[in-house]
């Protein structure tokens, strides 16, 4: 049967990057492929906002349909460029995901990211 732990340990070695923010996009919870393929440690993301992986070059209308699905109670699935610590761009296949409040409080956010740099 499955524990907490199995399940905890399940999500931190999953290959697909995985973060879990409260409604402002502010990042609570990344896994180990998190922090692989951006390049930061969890303690230099946690408690700031997803943005800081935007290359600033993706087009407003993206982040604004994003948005919209997700205040809709919908998941999004898209293509972002992202920015590593080191700078380097990378093509982010990212899924968004509510995570609707069980009763009162506002939703948190689950996305999950791979690399596609390489997929045309
Ligand atoms: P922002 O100021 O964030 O806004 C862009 C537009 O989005 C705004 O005009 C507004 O319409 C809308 N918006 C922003 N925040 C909210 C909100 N809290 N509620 C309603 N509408 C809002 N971005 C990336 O670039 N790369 C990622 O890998 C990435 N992963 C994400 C994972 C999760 C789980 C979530 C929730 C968000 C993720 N984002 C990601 C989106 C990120 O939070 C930013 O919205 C985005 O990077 C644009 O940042 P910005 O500062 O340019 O614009």
């Amino acid at each position: 049967h499955i524990t907490d732990a199995l399940f905890h340990h399940a999500v931190d070695q999953s290959a697909i990057a995985i973060s879990i923010t409260d409604a402002r996009a502010t990042v609570l919870y990344v896994n180990r492929a998190f922090c692989a393929i951006t390049g930061y440690a969890a303690e230099e993301v946690v408690g700031r906002n997803q943005s800081l992986l935007s290359y600033k070059s993706t087009p407003k209308t993206v982040y604004q349909e994003l948005w919209q699905a997700l205040t809709d109670g919908r998941s999004w699935t898209g293509r972002l460029l992202n920015r590593r610590k080191d700078g380097s761009p990378y093509v982010a296949e990212l899924t968004v995901t509510p995570l609707s409040a069980q009763g009162e409080g506002e939703p948190h956010y689950l996305g999950m990211h791979w690399d596609a740099t390489d997929e045309h």
